[in-house]
């Protein structure tokens, strides 16, 4: 049976941590760490979001400035406003709650001033990252696998990893971080043939693809680890959990080594790993 990478446990560490971060800063500075959220349209699925990073961040002492716009908001309004939060010193971060409208170009992404950029989506994180930075602010999933693979004291150093897929948000930043610490890296996506050939011989295999039983029996080696990241609703309609992952879990979980559970893996370290990236911007913003 493998090991179950479970990331609630680490989460709630992180929570009690930044509790105490906040509450020093508060006592020392006077200081409310503050996150803005923009939100263009209603989604629902980003009102959820919204919504569990606003309870987090009540959990432990964090001010967030929700920004709603209508769906009909136009790019130069949006930017006003990244440009009034970039000025105003009580922000210390700033997201945009993705998927955007068609309309405005991901390009918007950076009117927002790398110091404030805890989502890491700017062009200037994105190339910081690329060149190596150790101190750049990295996707929140990205630092969640991080802190994932180092609670659990797994080397990726000169391992084989084989990330699948290539997202701007999610694949791409966890290859590069992964690469950054040493691995031998592959990354597939939809065009890649022989999928399984690359899973297979992997000593580490990242799933970032949103397509659940991608990872089957006959994708995966003994004493292999596997990072699941994807996040689906389960086909299975009468199943129990109405969520699951890439990885056809119950055929998989005796094959391997270890496993993240879908959901209570990656899921619960993303929205910690947003708030880490804030308290180390009012960190980069108030050293004296
Ligand atoms: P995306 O749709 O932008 O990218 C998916 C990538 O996977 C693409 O590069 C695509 O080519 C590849 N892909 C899809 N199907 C594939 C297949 N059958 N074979 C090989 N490659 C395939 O999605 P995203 O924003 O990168 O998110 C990926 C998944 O991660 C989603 O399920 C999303 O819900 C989940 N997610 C989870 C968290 C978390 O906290 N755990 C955070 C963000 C995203």
């Amino acid at each position: 049976m493998a090991i179950l990478l479970e990331g609630k446990t680490i989460r709630d560490d992180i929570r009690t941590r930044l509790t105490q971060e906040s509450e020093l800063l508060l006592t020392k500075k006077g200081l409310v760490p503050c996150l803005a959220i923009i939100q263009v349209g209603n989604r629902i699925d980003s009102t959820t979001f919204i919504q569990q990073k606003k309870t987090f961040a009540l959990s432990i002492g964090v001010k967030v400035l929700h920004c709603e716009f209508p769906i009909t908001a136009t790019e130069e309004e949006i930017a006003t406003k990244i440009g009034a939060l970039n000025n105003d010193s009580s922000v210390h971060g700033i997201i945009i709650q993705l998927p955007l409208p068609t309309h405005i170009p991901k390009t918007i992404l950076n009117r927002i001033d790398p110091i404030k950029d805890v989502d890491g989506l700017t062009t200037t994180m994105a190339g910081l990252v690329w060149q190596g930075s150790t101190t750049a602010f990295l996707p929140a999933t990205t630092r969640g696998v991080l802190t994932l693979v180092d609670h659990y004291k797994i080397s990726v150093d000169g391992k084989k990893v084989t990330v699948i897929g290539k997202s701007d948000l999610v694949g791409k930043p966890v290859a590069l971080a992964l690469l950054n610490r040493g691995a031998t890296l592959t990354i597939c996506h939809k065009k890649t043939k022989d999928l399984a050939a690359h899973t297979k011989s992997a000593d580490i295999i990242v799933s970032a693809a949103g397509a659940s039983h991608l990872i089957t029996e006959a994708f995966v080696s003994p004493d292999q680890i596997i990072i699941d990241i994807g996040i689906n609703q389960n086909p299975d309609n009468t199943a129990h959990a109405r969520l699951v992952g890439d990885v056809d879990f119950k055929n998989v979980y005796p094959l391997v080594a270890a496993l993240t559970p879908v959901p209570g893996g990656i899921g619960p370290l993303t929205v910690a790993s947003l708030f880490e990236n804030l308290f180390d911007a009012v960190k980069n913003q108030t050293a004296e």
